[in-house]
């Protein structure tokens, strides 16, 4: 909970710089963008106006020179470089009339200058080629210079007017906006300062977090890492104490170090091999005590989905199997009891039935052991259901055989068979080890020593139905077993 918190933070710290950068990057572009475009006007507009307003004053003080050196030699020359220039100045009227941000009536005032100036020259014709013209002299040179004059005043409202324009646009453009970018940076730098402390506390405060979590989960639970080989790759300080065992003495070492049982053993490599995660219950001797672990096995798997370890995480399930054992177990003889009969029963019949074999019950019971009791007294009793018992145990030791005692001197076997005369054996094999006994048992009519009767069942899968009617039909079975007389087996198939 807090580490998810700290990266809600973190990821949020992280969205803020980035979303902070890329507004400044923005406004950026947009600066760039505005000095550009100032640039671009003082150069398109004052600038341009000023250096055209300029050409008009160089030009006209070239055309009143030529007007003053002129002479009946050079007349066509002179007539063609004042058009010349007349031209010239034509085209810089054109840049001021397009880009002059001023007053019209500047613009205005200059032209007529320079129509009072050219008129003044009348003589000049508009066409050189078609006539002469008369020298200036006297006063009309006089009133030139002064019209030249007036020129240069009406041409100096511009080119003043464009120096302020462009003064103004480098002023709004360039020095208020510096100030403001170096602020922005200057922002920019103590914001990432703080964000960037910020985060890295958050980091150090994640690391220790972590590093706690780690420690704790080491601690505390039993886990390990294994290779698909089942050897052990990284093991918990939690379980190499609970295994009374050390990190450096498991780390590459192989699974047996958990695992006592052959069987359990395969079960395990069988898992690991299946390459799917599993659940399996684990027994081992522990400072000779039985400890028993209920195992998770999970692969991990790298980014091609190949199998890297398997994750294995263990609890120690050995009170639970404890108490189990207890709540299964007849006190008297430690056999099953009936409780775990009648949990077991139907289960082991629905096997039976999905594995389509035969499934073998006897029931067998004590003869005359009311009288037993009476003869011998309860406690002696109790003794010779205890010898009976670890009989039926020794008998019942295949992988599919169980005995539970299912009353006072009753007993159930379910075991697997393959025909009745196998069944009748394993019966009659019991019932002769019961009597081999030798349990003094005077007052029987059947034999001097302990006997008992066998009802004994064989079902095919296909007539696995019922639990009550199975049990029915066997007990019928010993009580035919009694009625012929006691010691001995009576048989039903059931196919
Ligand atoms: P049968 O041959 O017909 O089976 O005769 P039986 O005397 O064995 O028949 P019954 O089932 O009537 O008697 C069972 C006796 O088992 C009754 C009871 O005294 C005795 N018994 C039941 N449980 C125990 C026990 O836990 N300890 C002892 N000592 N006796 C028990
Ligand atoms: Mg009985
Ligand atoms: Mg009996």
């Amino acid at each position: 909970m807090v580490i998810m918190n700290t990266f809600k933070k973190l990821q949020l710290a992280f969205a803020s710089i980035i979303i902070m950068f890329t507004g400044f990057g923005g406004y950026a572009i947009y600066q760039m963008d505005t000095l550009a475009s100032a640039t671009e006007n003082i150069f398109q507009h004052p600038l341009a106006v000023g250096i055209a307003a300029r050409n008009l004053n160089t030009e006209i003080l070239q055309v009143n020179l030529l007007l003053s050196q002129h002479n009946n030699h050079n007349n066509n020359a002179t007539i063609r470089q004042i058009e010349t220039r007349r031209f010239a100045m034509q085209q810089e009227f054109d840049i001021i009339n397009e880009r002059y941000l001023g007053s019209e009536i500047d613009v205005k005032n200059i032209l007529n200058q320079y129509n009072k100036f050219f008129k003044l020259a009348e003589n000049i014709p508009s066409n050189p080629s078609v006539s002469d013209m008369h020298p200036i002299q006297g006063s009309r040179l006089n009133e030139l210079n002064q019209v030249q004059a007036d020129f240069f005043i009406a041409n100096q409202v511009l080119i003043d007017f464009a120096s302020n324009k462009a003064q103004n646009f480098l002023n709004t453009s360039t020095q208020a906006r510096n100030l403001e970018k170096v602020l922005s940076l200057v922002f920019l730098l103590l914001f990432s300062i703080i964000i960037t402390i910020y985060i890295i506390q958050n980091l150090i405060g994640v690391n220790k977090e972590v590093s706690k979590q780690l420690h704790l989960i080491d601690q505390n639970i039993l886990m390990a890492e294994l290779d698909p080989n089942g050897m052990i790759h990284n093991i918990s300080h939690a379980l190499c104490r609970a295994l009374n065992s050390t990190v450096q003495e498991m780390t590459g070492s192989d699974s047996h170090f958990f695992i006592d049982e052959p069987e359990q053993l395969q079960q395990l490599k069988d898992i690991l091999s299946s390459e799917k995660g599993a659940k399996m219950q684990i027994q081992k001797i522990i400072l000779d005590e039985k400890v028993w672990f209920e195992m998770s096995i999970e692969p991990q798997f790298d980014q091609d989905f190949n199998i890297n370890y398997f994750n294995l995480f263990l609890t120690d399930i050995t009170s639970e199997k404890k108490i189990e054992e207890v709540s299964i177990t007849d006190k008297l003889t430690g056999l099953y009891n009936r409780n775990y009969f009648e949990m077991f029963f139907s289960k082991e019949m629905r096997k039976a039935k999905r594995d389509k074999k035969l499934f073998g019950v006897i029931l067998m019971d004590i003869d005359y052991f009311k009288q037993y009791n009476d003869t011998y007294g309860h406690l002696q009793g109790d003794y010779a259901l205890k010898s009976v018992a670890s009989m039926i145990d020794k008998n019942t030791q295949r992988a599919y055989d169980l005995a539970f005692r299912v009353g006072g001197e009753e007993f159930l076997i379910i075991f697997s068979v393959e025909n009745n005369d196998q069944a009748l054996a394993f019966a009659n094999k019991i019932r002769t080890d019961i009597e081999a006994l030798e349990i003094e048992h005077n007052s029987s009519s059947v034999s001097k020593f302990l006997t008992a009767s066998f009802g004994v069942g064989v079902f095919a899968p296909s007539h696995l139905l019922n639990e009550n009617e199975i049990y029915n039909q066997v007990d019928q079975q010993l009580y035919v077993a009694k009625n012929e007389g006691r010691n001995t087996a009576a048989l039903i198939s059931v196919e």
